[in-house]
């Protein structure tokens, strides 16, 4: 079984669902007490989340290439970023080490593609719905899919919830319920599937009146391929 390197704790909300979705998964195919082989560096979340909201992008992406080299010397076959936003940084970060990085928009563009949906719509923080190439249009131009996404007040209600209280723990039913709407809107605006971009939204949206692909899980379920696959694959 190859090693995942896990670069988490933003949040560890959902970075303790990544332990519990690969351990469980590696437990359902190998059988016994068979459990996931993994490091994982977890930072304080408050330092990384000043830095995104200040915009610096570069500091985040020197912070977690530094954590890449870590892990690669430690011995991880290759590495997840546990979380769709810091995405954002990820070519940086593939760069810095000799060991593949398993992209969480090719896992769920893969999990997209495999239901044949081609409209669909995305949540996640505002820097994952921004249009400047890192998610979005990744998804556009490297898989042809049409990715809608909520309008700008609902943008920052979902943001707002993800910051103030997902990444807290906090689980509400009036978000809940707001979150439920803004995705009734994207059906209502053709939207075959949601994507949860971000992976503390599992942690309060289980169904909605759209079928959801949960980016946490088919990042997990990735993983897990790639972990118990013969070869590593670039
Ligand atoms: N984990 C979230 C995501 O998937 C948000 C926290 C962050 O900004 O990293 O985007």
């Amino acid at each position: 079984m190859k090693k995942i390197g896990i670069i988490g704790g933003m949040s560890w909300e959902s970075t303790i669902e990544y332990y519990r979705i690969i351990n469980s998964e590696i437990n359902k195919r190998l059988g016994g007490v068979h459990s996931a082989s993994m490091f994982i560096e977890s930072y304080d979340f408050q330092e990384i989340e000043e830095l995104q909201h200040k915009g610096e992008w570069t500091k985040m992406a020197e912070i977690l290439s530094q954590t890449a080299v870590k892990l690669e010397k430690c011995g991880a076959d290759f590495l997840l970023i546990a979380t769709n936003t810091m995405h954002k940084v990820a070519p940086h970060v593939a760069n810095s080490v000799n060991i593949p990085l398993l992209h969480i928009a090719d896992a769920t563009a893969e999990a997209i593609l495999k239901e044949n949906y081609s409209r669909v719509a995305l949540l996640g923080t505002k820097f994952t719905m921004q249009k400047d190439g890192f998610y979005l249009e990744k998804l556009a131009d490297e898989y042809n899919l049409d990715v809608i996404v909520p309008d700008e007040a609902s943008q920052d209600e979902v943001h707002r919830i993800i910051f103030d209280e997902l990444c807290k723990g906090l689980i509400l039913d009036e978000s809940k319920n707001k979150l439920l709407e803004i995705i009734d809107n994207c059906r209502n605006n053709g939207a075959e599937a949601v994507v949860l971009g971000c992976t503390e939204l599992p942690n309060i949206i289980k169904t909605s009146s759209l079928p959801i692909i949960n980016t946490t899980e088919v990042h997990c379920l990735a993983a897990v391929e790639k972990a118990l696959a013969k070869e590593i694959k670039e």
